[in-house]
């Protein structure tokens, strides 16, 4: 009974028409996909769990003024955005090995970095996003060289502050992919935060066990993943303890 209109549907979110001119409405699915898609399952409560997380994120990313598509939740599973022109790269900024990085290189997973490593996938999913670097992007204009400037400098400030974020509740912030849009205002376009940052998008280890608190434990055939995400929910102090996940609404009753 949506009488939205939707823009795009992704594998893990559905963007609607948003409210006003120049807004969407982000609305995060229980899908869970791996493996550009081969592998998927419905994972109940984790589109409530990660609108939440990537909300107290975004929340505070703005609060320390880097820019970012957020505007705000508008309930359990949608979140109202600045609509902008995705830029169609992956930016990946790693501070240990793991996943591809250490099966490229022959590093072991754990294996803290001599420093954090930014790195850029081309968005496609039929080429199974591949990597690319700078020269790429410029030649094939997928964003211009200031354009890449602004992205470098906020993934390094995202990072910091995710970092210590993270670090404050027991976590370590391996790796995490972000992405970027350009935010047209007035006769302005600056880059800007866009998509989510959430335990799909990040591996997040405990620092005590070395726990995986991410989506590897769906890629990986662990389970545990809605339980993983809430811990990690409950850290950062956004669930009380005995806030259910309410995963369904209202049903009718016909
Ligand atoms: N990542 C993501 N979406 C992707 C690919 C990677 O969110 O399509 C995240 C992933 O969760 C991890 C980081 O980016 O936190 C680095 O992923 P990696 O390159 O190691 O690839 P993977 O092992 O996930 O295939």
């Amino acid at each position: 009974m949506n009488r939205r209109r939707k823009v795009y549907e992704g594998k893990a979110k559905i963007l609607y028409e948003g409210t006003e001119p120049g807004t969407l409405i982000q609305h995060f699915k229980d899908d869970a996909t791996a493996f550009n898609a081969k592998k998927k399952d419905v994972i109940e409560g984790k589109g409530v769990l990660n609108n939440r997380i990537s909300e107290h994120i975004f929340t505070n990313l703005n609060a320390i003024g880097v820019p970012t598509h957020f505007i705000r939740r508008i309930n359990m599973r949608e979140q109202l955005i600045r609509e902008v022109e995705i830029i169609p790269l992956e930016v990946v900024v790693r501070n240990v090995a793991a996943g591809s990085l250490s099966q490229r290189l022959g590093l072991d997973e754990g294996t803290q970095l001599p420093r954090s490593i930014i790195e850029f996938y081309y968005k496609n999913d039929e080429l199974n996003d591949p990597m690319v670097s700078e020269e790429h992007i410029t030649a094939f204009g997928w964003a211009a060289p200031p354009e890449i400037d602004d992205i470098m400098s906020l993934a390094i400030r995202i990072n910091d502050f995710m970092t210590g974020l993270f670090l404050g509740v027991g976590i370590r912030l391996v790796d995490f992919k972000i992405e970027f849009g350009r935010l047209y205002e007035n006769d302005m376009v600056r880059i800007v935060l866009a998509d989510e940052i959430s335990p799909d998008s990040c591996r997040l280890w405990d620092i005590g066990s070395d726990e995986k608190l991410d989506k590897d434990r769906f890629r990986r055939d662990m389970g545990g993943l809605v339980e993983a995400y809430t811990e990690v929910a409950r850290r950062l102090g956004i669930m009380s303890e005995n806030e259910p996940i309410a995963t369904r609404g209202p049903v009718l009753v016909k």
